[in-house]
């Protein structure tokens, strides 16, 4: 623990820079596309994914980094591109890989939004915050000077699976995406009047964000493990509550992870109209191949 006392007449400089300005560029979900090939028997299957250039790097796998973009010039520290000196943090687009990965089998992070990490919104991920009035900044009572945190819900991975289907999410039973879209357009919703405002309020409103997404998570398993990067990540921020702005700083929290999670689903909802695109155009081919189909091919292709 930290002295209270000297803390309090703390402020924290780097407050609003965190959610503003930690953003790489995303794709649009909603243009997302994956090509078919129509096989002999005239049903239509997943074409081979070869994975396009990634538009964010145009294929070098790092960007310029936008997390400490706005520190002070001597800054040291940065979780992103570590502060060495060309600035490049990897691509949140393409996970670093700089080809685009394949949206019919992996989506990008519910919680850190393909950071690989929860950043730190007392410190905007510096580790340190500026003191008013003191020559040195002092060590982020948040994250005990780390910046943030690695993302538990991918593992540091950036990427998670899609939604639990059987056999397979590319291949889903009709029952089974008309179900996923109601859900996704609900929780879409709910997270879209989501406004949260922290302080005393904080734990109720990540309460009501862990309800929404609890009532998902049979279907999205990556969104289980959200609720719970969540919870972990708003008892450090809680750390924080003496400072002033701390209310900002949870409900930045808070925002930052329904973003991503909006993000995510939105990411979900095309994958799924596309299944379905597919799955309602094969109905059309005489029932035929139909019925050994379903059962067997577990892998998409
Ligand atoms: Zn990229
Ligand atoms: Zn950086
Ligand atoms: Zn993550
Ligand atoms: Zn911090």
């Amino acid at each position: 623990m930290f002295a209270m006392s000297p803390l309090l007449s703390l402020v924290a400089l780097f407050v609003f820079a965190a959610v503003g300005s930690a953003q790489q560029k995303v794709l649009i979900p909603e243009k997302l596309e994956r090509a078919t090939v129509v096989d002999e028997n005239g049903v239509a299957q997943w074409a081979e994914y070869k994975g396009d250039e990634c538009p964010n790097c145009v294929g070098k796998g790092k960007v310029k980094c936008t997390t400490c973009e706005r520190y002070p010039e001597d800054a040291k520290f940065c979780l992103d591109c570590e502060r060495k000196p060309e600035r490049e943090a990897p691509c949140r687009m393409c996970a670093g890989e700089g080809k685009l990965k394949d949206p019919l089998h992996t989506a990008p992070c519910p919680a850190c939004g393909a950071a690989s990490f929860l950043i730190c919104v007392l410190c905007a991920g510096r580790g340190e915050i500026g003191v008013a009035g003191a020559p040195k900044p002092t060590k982020c009572p948040g994250c005990s000077g780390d910046g943030g945190w690695k993302c538990a819900t991918c593992d540091g991975k950036r990427f998670v699976e899609m939604a639990a289907f059987k056999p397979s999410f590319a291949d889903a039973k009709d029952k089974d995406l008309q179900k996923a879209l109601t859900q996704t357009d609900a929780l879409l919703k709910q997270l879209e009047d989501f406004a949260p405002v922290g302080g005393p309020k904080a734990r109720k409103e990540v309460k009501a964000l862990t309800k929404m997404m609890e009532s998902v998570q049979a279907t999205f398993p990556a969104l289980k493990r959200t609720i719970k990067s969540t919870d972990d990540v708003m008892n450090k921020v809680y750390g924080g509550s003496q400072f002033q702005g701390h209310e900002e700083n949870e409900a930045n929290t808070m925002k930052m992870v329904a973003a991503h999670t909006a993000h995510y689903l939105k990411h979900q909802k095309r994958m799924l109209e596309l299944v379905h695109k597919r799955a309602e155009a094969n109905a059309k081919v005489d029932g035929a191949g139909k019925d050994e189909k379903s059962g067997k091919d577990s892998k998409g292709k």
